[in-house]
């Protein structure tokens, strides 16, 4: 200690380099700050340009945020993102075996296939996002939900199936419902 002291009480004495290497040192600081800024640290979660694997993982606090999510369905919120340009918020991703078991009953479903999510769009009404979500061709399950103001989607390798979820169960889209809703109406449309 006695050592360091003495050589700090040196370095005043060192009168004419000190101006010098205060701003050697302030400027390879700022230097390091501006390159720091320019080269943002890259999220290792990142799974595409506006979504991570935060909004994807298992959220029951269990399995270590399990994760599996089709690329097909992250390409498409990726669409909806740049349809509207709003954002996005992910209800439900995946959801891991156990935890989909205790939710829905049954440890297959197309959550726990990485194979659906459900979301909301900042300032785009769930009709909206419907609409929009019917006429890609890729998806093969859509859940309206308007008591929650959610839209389930997924890829199930099936036929298509739309429904509402009224009362917590699943319900045909009748007419009538699209109707209630203001849903387009597929058949006048194609
Ligand atoms: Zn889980």
């Amino acid at each position: 200690m006695s050592e360091k002291k003495e050589n700090n009480n040196n370095q005043p004495q060192h009168h004419n380099q000190k101006p010098k290497k205060k701003y050697n040192h302030n400027h390879s600081n700022n230097h390091n700050q501006k390159d720091k800024q320019k080269d943002k640290p890259r999220d290792k979660n990142k799974i595409s340009e506006h979504f991570n694997r935060t909004h994807f993982a298992c959220t029951c606090g269990n399995c270590n945020q399990e994760f599996r999510m089709s690329l097909a369905l992250i390409g498409i919120l990726e669409h909806l993102k740049a349809k509207f340009n709003q954002n996005i918020n992910v209800h439900r991703a995946y959801v891991c075996e156990d935890y989909a078991k205790e939710l829905f009953g049954n440890s297959k479903d197309y959550h726990s296939k990485g194979k659906a999510i459900d979301i909301s769009i900042n300032n785009v009404e769930l009709k909206d996002i419907f609409n929009e979500v019917e006429n890609l061709i890729e998806i093969t399950g859509i859940g309206f939900v308007p008591s929650k103001g959610i839209l389930h989607i997924d890829m199930r390798d099936k036929d298509r199936n739309v429904f509402i979820v009224e009362n917590g169960t699943n319900q045909d889209l009748t007419l009538a419902m699209r109707n209630k809703y203001g849903l387009q109406d597929l058949e006048a449309t194609s």
